[in-house]
């Protein structure tokens, strides 16, 4: 038999944070690797989705998501951002930011286009648009302050680009971009007529004061930006499959019709569950979250930094990208074992951030996990317990 499965297999075949979060169960590890937030989810939000499953929200909803979440989308983003946002054309509800994000680049890119992207980066949206044959050109931020120039921007483009896309606050450096550097996007952008995809899925997530700034609220922005975000993170319902994009409606038609044709509909009761939160919970919710973020940041960076492997310190999302240089080993995947092995905690090697070797030094531990649990991986980082 001469069976094969696609060439495209090989893109997804590897994923650091799979294969830690697989040794980290093996060793009955705690698993600071993946993305989870295992805080509680807001019982407004639990109750609004048993009461839509119990009333009869169970069949599709309009491809590009209910109405009353549609709704509820748009006060929040005016509430917090001050976009204007049409809930009947501008908003497309689904399966997470990461099925808003694969619909718009199905919908709006073509096989051999480039898009500008910062690294370190958020693994999936390259595979992403890698599997689709679109070409991610990279700008490497500098640390400590994960700084780019326009001239890093220029030096990337070529005539096959069509967008740049950024993450703000980010995985995993949690850089917030600040309104000068997303003037530097904006006139890059409009120079180059690129399409601007940013994702924000981390937006209420932002430390010591910072403010978030939308991409597309800056001048002559709004009309080329595919701002992408979802209820995952500040829910704490990353296994619901709830996000969206909001733009322009030339652009949204196609997306929701790409959305459509993969996810028919973002699960429908969850739709529910998801709008309740939005109308009921204040702004004391999100501030809330966001403070507990920030208090487990400071406690979790002063143990990397107590125990020899110093952090960089977030200015938003919930991840920490630590020094690891000191550990044993040749790789960033050795380093991460090695700790693994040492202290029962498993972080994401930095190799799964870059495309050269800038990450083998580093590793990206994600803090968003409830106080005893984080405590528990603290004093075993610290090896005060097996
Ligand atoms: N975007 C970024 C930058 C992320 O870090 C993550 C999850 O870790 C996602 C998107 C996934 O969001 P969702 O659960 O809404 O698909």
């Amino acid at each position: 038999m001469s069976l094969r499965v696609s060439k495209r297999r090989n893109l997804v075949a590897q994923s650091e944070i799979r294969s830690m979060s697989i040794e980290c169960a093996r060793v009955q590890g705690i698993n600071l690797a993946q993305g989870v937030c295992d805080l509680p989810v807001p019982d407004v939000v639990i109750n609004g989705a048993e009461e839509a499953m119990k009333h009869g929200t169970n069949i599709y909803t309009r491809f590009d998501g209910r109405f009353e979440l549609r709704k509820a989308i748009a006060a929040k983003q005016y509430r917090f951002t001050g976009m204007d946002v049409d809930p009947e054309g501008h908003i497309i509800v689904s399966a997470g930011a990461t099925g808003a994000f694969y619909s718009t680049c199905l919908a709006l890119l073509d096989a051999g286009d480039e898009v500008v992207v910062f690294e370190p980066y958020y693994g999936y949206h390259i595979v992403t648009m890698e599997s689709l044959g679109i070409k991610p050109a990279f700008v490497t931020l500098k640390p400590p302050r994960w700084h780019f120039s326009e001239d890093d921007l220029e030096k990337v483009v070529t005539h096959k680009t069509r967008a740049i896309l950024l993450n703000t606050p980010s995985n995993p450096a949690g850089k917030v971009f600040a309104r000068n550097e997303l003037q530097i996007i904006a006139d890059f952008a409009e120079s180059h007529d690129l399409f601007v995809f940013t994702d924000e899925i981390y937006e209420h997530f932002v430390f010591d004061g910072r403010e978030h700034i939308a991409p597309a609220t800056l001048p002559g922005m709004a009309r080329r930006t595919i701002t992408i975000s979802g209820l995952s993170k500040i829910f704490a319902v990353t296994g619901w499959r709830l996000g969206y994009a909001l733009c322009d409606p030339e652009w949204a038609l196609p997306i929701g019709h790409f959305n459509d044709l993969v996810y028919v509909c973002a699960p429908a009761p969850l739709q529910i569950g998801a709008a309740r939160g939005l109308e009921k919970l204040g702004t004391d919710y999100y501030q809330a979250v966001s403070d507990e973020h920030q208090v487990k940041r400071d406690l979790f960076c002063a143990t990397l930094r107590d125990i020899g492997l110093p952090p960089h310190v977030p200015e938003g999302a919930y991840y920490t990208l630590a020094d690891i240089s000191s550990l044993p080993g040749e790789t960033a995947k050795d380093r991460a074992l090695n700790l693994l092995d040492k202290t029962g905690v498993a972080c994401v090697p930095g190799s799964a951030f870059y495309q050269g070797n800038e990450g083998e030094g580093l590793a990206r531990f994600c803090f968003a996990k409830e106080m005893p649990l984080l405590e528990k991986a603290m004093s075993r980082l610290r090896g005060e317990s097996a």
